[in-house]
């Protein structure tokens, strides 16, 4: 056939009363014939047809056998289904009939929806994409079409996660989720994506449909920057301003700033439900307050309220009560509590906005540790505490800078081998305009804060410098280590680091003093430290013994070499029974878990003889001397001769114990018989001395003379207290009997 014969009148007739539209074209696409159907399709001419090339009418396939066609004259497209096939040679009729309507139907749903729609084949190769498509991402149909879409997969996403699409796909048919992507022009975007997958008789594609969420992702980015940014320091300087202001011309007798912590898991969401959150709370707020109130928001969950007159304590249970109003969210109720911090400003006060601000933040600090809905007023002389301690750091920050910090150092001596046996170092402060100050002035400041870390390394490194200068003489000395160098997981290294700064020195030569109160909370790993500084050769001393609220626990389980009876105990042992009792409980116990014992305090003659006839030799105190400068100690050793009596005065045998404690109980009803205190006691038959003697004549047959010129002496004391409470003697006299009996008593035991 030829061309000339479709075209005569007869064939047309035919071809044209078709429903469908009818194609002939050839090998390069141009139509040769269309028939009266065709034209109505395309709202084009017959003879603007022929000769077109066929497929400048495709728009786009949505299937092997499916697409869009443009119609002339509007933006009308049409849908239709082909059937081609092949005439002759390269001549194919290509039959085009239109869609039904329910897919004609979806399809301009596909093409009217303002998201971007993408028709993809089983192998991913583009097939269709509707106008929204090119308007977000650029490209155009001629780009897309038959390619794979580079839109869609880009290296801003890793395998892994297209590999989890796809596994999404086959399991569920769907994928939804967010992916960024470059748009043609290399701008990014961020896409909201669904791909379905359409199940087909014989073969399925896949519809991907996609929203532009890039503006709204830059929006979340933004508002998270402006939240991170306004707790750094825009916000707050503006809060420091508005408080500067309203503190300004205070017209009551004051004003008061509240801030409040909002607590709850306010955290766990986005920065936009987050936002929303804090914005209801931020409103509940703002209904508290009066006109003439200001609330503001500094940092993440925290406002600051200001209002004037300093009464509010109303606002507080309001405030409170008002954030713990539960909060929809969800079909939710989220609860959240929150802490108030109060500051109250008196009209006469004058402070800077930055002090307030800080001041108010601290005392709700203070408030949140007391637990859930608390507040805390701030307190102006806590507060002058606080301030007066972080100068006082500060200071010795820099008194240990400039070397102001020596050492003095205190002998330990044993009385009955009368020699020297080492010395203490104790620091003082050498201060710039104060002079000498003791540590009692300065260490509280130093106590449980990392200054001490860098406080007792400097008086390590002191004490190891001044033992080499000292290496002939030979001296042991004592060291004090607080409990926070101590706790240091590295304490053990740095004292072996310390010690090789000066190889010399013989380890076995310090003595590291550990406060007893420091081993209260660890007590395994306080045990571990004393065991490997043993084993680096070092000596463990276990310092003002029996302060602390479980000594006997401490002095069973911790393997320290020494024991010092804290000072407390031995000052006033020779008036005070307890004391006493106390201190022979505590000599006793060292000596069943064999830990050599120095008694600390020691003053006078009378508290060396009582620590001797106890067995305790070893002794530090002012009666021997008080702690002396570094370069008076090698002349302190040359010149030192040990007190005559050490030679004298014996341990006695523990049963006499008893008589040692009625003798200071004598002594102590003495002291007070001179104040008329205890004329109750004057019967000597009641007297626990008179109860020691009756018992040690009992006992010990031999002592009975000399038991018996005691008791003698012993009623006399008696006597003349009776005769001193009745004016009839002085006090001197009383004094000289009682002096007597103990001098006799002290005879006694020399000579036991
Ligand atoms: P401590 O370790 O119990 O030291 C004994 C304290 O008692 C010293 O006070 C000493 O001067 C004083 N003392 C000694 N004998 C007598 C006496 O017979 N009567 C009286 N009333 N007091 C006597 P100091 O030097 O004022 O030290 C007080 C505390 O400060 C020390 O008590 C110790 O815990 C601490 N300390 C001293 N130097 C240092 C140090 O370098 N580092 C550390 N971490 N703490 C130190
Ligand atoms: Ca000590
Ligand atoms: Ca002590």
């Amino acid at each position: 056939m030829v061309i000339s014969e479709y075209s005569s009148t007869a064939y047309r007739q035919i071809i044209d009363t078709v429903q469908e539209a009818v194609f002939i074209v050839n090998g390069n696409e141009e139509i040769e014939y269309a028939n009266k159907m065709a034209s109505d399709f395309l709202k084009v001419s017959n003879d603007e047809l022929i000769g077109t090339c066929f497929n400048d009418f495709i728009d786009g396939f949505i299937s092997d056998n499916q697409c869009r066609f443009y119609r002339k004259g509007n933006n009308n497209q049409f849908y239709g289904q082909i059937v081609r096939y092949n005439l002759y040679e390269n001549h194919d009729c290509i039959i085009v009939s239109e869609c039904n309507k329910k897919l004609h139907l979806m399809a301009s749903v596909f093409e009217s929806t303002k998201e971007a729609a993408i028709i993809l084949d089983s192998k991913g190769i583009a097939l269709l994409i509707n106008q929204s498509f090119t308007e977000i991402t650029g490209y155009q149909l001629n780009d897309i079409i038959g390619t794979f879409p580079k839109m869609l997969v880009s290296e801003l996403q890793n395998d892994v996660f297209y590999q989890s699409i796809r596994d999404h796909l086959s399991l569920n048919g769907y994928w939804k989720g967010e992916v960024v992507n470059y748009r043609k022009n290399g701008e990014l975007c961020s896409i909201l994506l669904t791909i379905s997958q359409i199940v087909d008789d014989d073969s399925h594609y896949y519809v991907a449909m996609f929203s532009d969420i890039t503006s709204i992702k830059e929006r979340e980015k933004n508002l998270e920057k402006m939240v991170q940014l306004s707790s750094v320091f825009p916000n707050r300087q503006m809060v420091i301003e508005s408080i500067k202001l309203f503190t300004r011309d205070i017209r009551y007798d004051g004003v008061s700033i509240l801030c409040v912590d909002v607590v709850g898991a306010i955290d766990v969401y986005g920065t936009s439900v987050k936002f929303k959150l804090l914005s209801i709370i931020k409103e509940r707020l703002e209904r508290l307050l009066s006109a003439s109130d200001q609330l503001l928001k500094l940092d993440n969950e925290l406002f600051i309220l200001m209002c004037e007159g300093l009464d509010v304590t109303d606002l507080i249970t309001s405030v409170i009560e008002s954030v713990n109003l539960p909060i929809e969210l969800n079909q939710q109720l989220l609860s959240f509590t929150c802490n108030v911090g109060v500051r109250l400003v008196k009209k006469s006060e004058t402070i800077n906005g930055d002090e307030l601000l800080r001041q108010v933040e601290q005392t709700m600090v203070r408030a949140s540790l007391d637990g859930k809905n608390t507040f805390a007023y701030f307190d102006v002389k806590q507060n002058e505490v606080l301030q007066h301690r972080l100068m006082m750091q500060e200071e010795i920050k820099k008194g240990l800078e400039n070397n102001e910090f020596i050492l003095y150092y205190q002998p330990k001596v044993h009385m009955k081998e009368g020699k020297i046996e080492g010395f203490e170092a104790l620091v003082r402060w050498n201060h710039p305009t104060r002079g000498i100050l003791a540590p009692g002035v300065f260490l509280e400041y130093v106590e449980n804060n990392p200054l001490s870390l860098l406080f007792d390394d400097y008086v390590f490194r002191k004490v190891l410098q001044q033992m080499s200068e000292w290496l002939p003489h030979n001296i042991e000395v004592s060291i004090n280590i607080s409990a926070t160098t101590l706790e240091q997981s590295n304490f053990i290294d740095h004292l072996v680091e310390l010690l090789q700064l000066y190889p010399p020195i013989n380890p076995n030569n310090i003595c590291i003093e550990l406060l007893e109160s420091t081993s209260i909370n660890n007590i395994e790993y306080v045990t571990t430290l004393i065991q490997q500084m043993k084993v680096l050769g070092v000596k463990v001393a276990l310092d003002d013994f029996g302060t602390g609220y479980s000594s006997l626990t401490y002095l069973r389980l911790l393997p320290v070499d020494i024991v010092k009876i804290d000072q407390s105990f031995v000052k006033e042992v020779i008036i005070r029974p307890n004391d006493f009792i106390i201190l022979e409980g505590v000599v006793n116990l060292s000596r069943s878990f064999n830990r050599m014992i120095i008694a600390e305090g020691v003053e006078t003659l009378e508290h060396e003889r009582l620590l001797m006839r106890l067995g305790v030799q070893r002794i530090q105190g002012y009666s021997v001397s008080r702690p002396i400068p570094s370069d008076k100690v090698i002349p302190f050793v040359l010149s030192f001769t040990p007190h005559k009596e050490w030679q004298q005065i014996k341990s006695i045998d523990r049963i006499y114990f008893p008589a040692l404690l009625s003798e200071i109980e004598h002594r102590a009803w003495a002291n007070m018989v001179e104040f008329s205190l205890s004329t109750s006691k004057l019967n000597p038959t009641v007297c626990r001395f008179h109860q020691w003697l009756h018992n040690e004549l009992e006992r010990s047959s031999d002592k009975r003379e000399q038991l018996m010129k005691l008791e003698d002496y012993h009623q006399f004391v008696h006597q003349q207290a009776l005769s001193y409470s009745q004016g009839i003697i002085s006090i001197e006299a009383f004094k000289e009997a009682s002096n007597a009996l103990l001098a006799h008593l002290e005879a006694f035991f020399d000579k036991l």
